[in-house]
């Protein structure tokens, strides 16, 4: 028998676990739910549970809809924002066919691929994200809770006790957060998770998005992962820190004989030129909504070119200021993705991308320590030869749509499915009439 599963059927009578729900997600990272009795699990845990995948975005159409739930039983926890009694637990699942192959729709498979490949070279993939978000009043937006910036401590900050039960809740489930605090825009936070392997991580981060929001709507205020809701006001980032550790424990990007003085090993250099390399490729991943790319612009806080530096965070990637005796903690941080994005595909493909960089052990571009192309809009970046993010949905879906190693990294399900869904949000975005335009053209014309 396996332990995992063992401790799951003893918590369940333990602690009075009367509904035990599937965690999934769809390709586009939208949590997917059903509920099963505790007498049904060992079952599941063998044969796993039946659905209908038909009507999970991304999944599958009518014809071939079967699709079965297995239990991952090291990832079981209680929730705790339901009744005490009759309790309710969670666990993620992983998506396989009737005829026991693993789904290739189902994201968590995608990133325990790539997670498996870093193994067959000699790594464990550690990720650190960092999730912006805001708090409104509704779920329209129309009004923020306070005026506070960043890191503020007064009683501006009225969300201090939001913040202090969902790291609280999020404790509860096993999820140690490393550091809370307020964001530079009104209302806006962020709560960041103590790193880990990327795909417990993934599903820290699925659990994380749930938990925010549960707490939000338990105080009767909304919490918005939007990338951008407010056009004056400062874009919710997604910043990952990764780093890659060898099956000893040591950290391979650390080296402090780095002749450049970053202490930064070969591996590290050639990782994040993979990501420099394809993040134009994954853009449509990390950043994969129309409203993604308004975070993306001249003059914001988030990067809009292809760039790394150790200081300047205006820089696609940073490199974090090292502590001396801190060699686990030397890491590189992305600061392109959005909290929007599906976890599981992000981590896959910026791994991916990573481990690109180092089997072709390309070379790393000088660093833009002392420029600040913080200032230059794309148009100049680009007339200086700089490569730069896509500046659209539209942009970064045909980019996505002819790399052929985004196809390999998804595999062809996935790939084809964004595509398509990609291609129908731009076009039906790009036919909208909006407000901007009537009050900028309606008279004057
Ligand atoms: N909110 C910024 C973004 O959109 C990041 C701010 C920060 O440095 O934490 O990425
Ligand atoms: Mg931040
Ligand atoms: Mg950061």
């Amino acid at each position: 028998t396996n332990p995992d599963q063992d401790f799951v059927l003893k918590t369940i009578k333990g602690r009075d676990v009367h509904f035990v729900r599937f965690w999934f997600t769809d390709v586009l990272g939208t949590m997917k739910s059903f509920a099963v009795i505790p007498s049904e699990l060992e079952n599941a845990f063998a044969e796993g549970m039946g659905f209908d995948g038909s009507c999970i975005e991304g999944f599958c159409r009518t014809q071939e809809s079967d699709m079965l739930a297995y239990p991952d039983a090291s990832t079981f926890q209680v929730l705790p924002w339901r009744p005490d009694s009759n309790a309710v637990a969670r666990m993620f699942c992983t998506i396989k066919t009737p005829s026991g192959e693993p789904f290739e729709g189902d994201p968590r498979t995608v990133l325990k691929r790539i997670v498996d490949r870093a193994a067959q070279m000699g790594y464990v993939f550690n990720v650190g994200p960092e999730l912006e978000y805001y708090y409104f009043k509704d779920a329209e937006g129309t009004e923020v809770l306070d005026r506070g910036g960043y890191f503020d401590l007064t009683c501006l900050d009225s969300a201090s006790d939001l913040r202090r039960d969902t790291v609280l809740t999020l404790e509860k489930m096993g999820i140690p957060v490393e550091y809370s605090h307020h964001e530079n825009g009104p209302s806006q936070h962020e709560i960041d998770l103590r790193y880990s392997d990327a795909l417990s991580m993934a599903d820290a981060v699925m659990t994380y998005k749930l938990v925010v929001k549960e707490i939000a709507m338990k105080h009767g205020v909304h919490a918005s992962f939007m990338p951008k809701p407010m056009a004056d006001e400062a874009g919710s980032g997604m910043h990952v820190h990764q780093s890659l550790f060898d099956m000893d424990g040591n950290n391979a990007f650390f080296d402090p004989e780095d002749p450049q003085g970053y202490n930064l090993s070969k591996v590290a250099k050639h990782y994040i030129a993979g990501l420099l390399k394809y993040a134009p490729e994954f853009c449509a991943i990390t950043n994969q909504y129309v409203n993604s790319y308004k975070r993306l612009v001249d003059g914001g806080e988030a990067p809009i070119y292809i760039s790394w530096a150790q200081r300047n965070r205006s820089t696609l990637v940073r490199i974090p200021g090292y502590k001396p005796g801190k060699e686990s903690a030397c890491r590189i941080e992305l600061r392109s993705p959005d909290p929007a994005a599906n976890p599981y595909l992000a981590f896959a493909t910026m791994l991916a991308a990573g481990l690109k960089g180092i089997e072709d052990e390309l070379e790393l571009q000088a660093p833009a320590e002392d420029r600040d192309l913080f200032r230059l809009s794309r148009q100049e970046l680009r007339k200086q030869g700089f490569a730069t993010l896509p500046d659209s949905l539209g942009e970064a879906v045909e980019l996505f749509a002819s790399s052929g190693f985004m196809r390999e990294v998804l595999g062809e399900h996935i790939h084809g499915y964004l595509v398509e869904a990609k291609r129908e949000e731009w076009n039906s975005y790009q036919r909208n009439v909006t407000q901007w335009e009537r009050d900028r053209y309606l008279a004057a014309l």
